[in-house]
């Protein structure tokens, strides 16, 4: 093994109590998006002890911050991400305390060898993955445009590298009527039966969406009384798609049908917009690497169903601008989904502190050979501008 590889496993093992106390420290005060101090001055206070300088806040968002540890002038910025959002009512139940602890441990880890190479180190601290979409707003505000490549796990049910995500957004509807009591319906505008239209309409539709578009809505105001005609309705409606220019296409068919349940019924609507979770390109070159060192590590790594069932992440937005790994590693049977309370109970379990410390190894290591082989960068390089910038998702 190179030299440098074995320093930074050794400064990693060195600190795994650490990385291990902070994971359990995360899991067990979990704070929702953009209220993730604690975890947030955590991640700072181990790098800050490790020589990073930290910018935070950052972009915009009191708990988002930048720690960067420079090497020698030059060479490429690497760019480890950290998630710490728990999710309401349930905790850390989708386990951003590993990824939290994992991008800290890499980012320390290889910043132990920066002595000698040239680029520069950056644990970027990104809230709200649940629903804000941190890593928009970081986009948005520049945050990114200081680096070259993006690389971050996520714990899961399989070890695996190479699963793309679909574009998602949410889009809310309301419609705006008249009351009239149901014994005189007839000086009614029916709000809700508007915004019952829009789910017909969609169902309509769903025959020629593209392959993978997904739409789901729920009622969130449906009238107070059934003797009553109800005079206001609102709906909030998930939709997924493969990418985002298709993704805007559907947004714009929803307001349509909008408009026709305005026409059948007279009721007025106002539909607002989100922001858009892109797609993801995973950079197959970077994850193959990855897939080396944590085989190297013993842990093997596989490669999505091609049926499998797709997310969404802000990652997505992150692996349109950089170069950008998410990789999974397993902590539960993969019968058990994210978001459940044995997730949860799985993301402090001994096989999430494993990952912790495999993860971070594997993590630096891959920012090592990005770091120090420029034939690497090219291909990394090459296959970004190809599949993003050419348009070719392939899942
Ligand atoms: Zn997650």
């Amino acid at each position: 093994m190179d030299k440098f590889k074995s320093v930074i496993m050794n400064n990693i093992d060195n600190i795994s109590n650490e990385l291990i106390e902070l994971s359990k420290k995360i899991h067990e005060n979990p704070e929702l998006c953009f209220k993730e101090f604690k975890a947030a001055s955590w991640l700072q206070e181990i790098v800050k002890e490790h020589g990073f300088t930290v910018k935070a806040p950052c972009g915009n968002m009191e708990t988002a911050f930048k720690a960067s540890y420079k090497g020698k002038k030059g060479g490429p910025r690497i760019a480890f991400l950290a998630e710490y959002d728990a999710l309401r009512g349930k905790g850390h139940a989708c386990g951003h305390n590993v990824i939290a602890a994992c991008a800290a441990g890499a980012a320390i880890g290889l910043s132990k060898v920066m002595d000698d190479i040239a680029g520069e180190i950056i644990l970027l601290g990104t809230p709200a993955e649940e629903g804000g979409g941190g890593k928009i707003i970081l986009l948005r505000e520049g945050e990114f445009a200081d680096i070259d490549y993006a690389l971050m796990i996520h714990p899961a049910g399989r070890n695996l590298i190479g699963r793309g995500g679909l574009a998602a957004t949410l889009l809310n509807v309301e419609f705006t009527g008249k009351a009239a009591h149901s014994s005189a319906p007839e000086d009614g505008i029916n709000a809700l039966q508007a915004l019952l239209e829009v789910f017909k309409g969609i169902d309509s539709t769903r025959s020629v969406l593209q392959n993978g578009t997904k739409i789901n809505g729920i009622i969130t105001a449906g009238g107070e009384a059934s003797n009553i005609i109800t005079d206001y309705a609102a709906g909030e409606f998930t939709i997924r798609a493969r990418s985002r220019d298709y993704l805007e296409e559907v947004v714009n068919k929803v307001i349509k049908l909008t408009k026709s349940a305005e026409i059948i019924t007279g009721a007025t609507p106002r539909t607002t917009k989100s922001m858009i979770y892109a797609e993801r390109y995973p950079n197959m070159i970077m994850a193959e690497r990855f897939k080396a060192n944590m085989e190297y590590l013993e842990e093997m790594m596989n490669y999505p169903d091609p049926n499998m069932n797709l997310g969404s992440s802000d990652i997505g937005n992150v692996s349109m601008e950089v170069p950008t790994i998410h990789s999974y590693l397993k902590i539960v049977e993969p019968d058990i989904s994210g978001h459940t309370k044995e997730f949860a109970a799985a993301s402090v379990s001994p096989r999430a502190e494993e990952v912790v410390i495999k993860g971070a190894k594997g993590l630096a290591m891959t920012g090592y050979d990005i770091l120090v082989d420029q034939a690497l960068r090219e291909k990394i390089n090459q296959e970004f501008k190809d599949k993003v910038k050419g348009g070719k998702n392939e899942f």
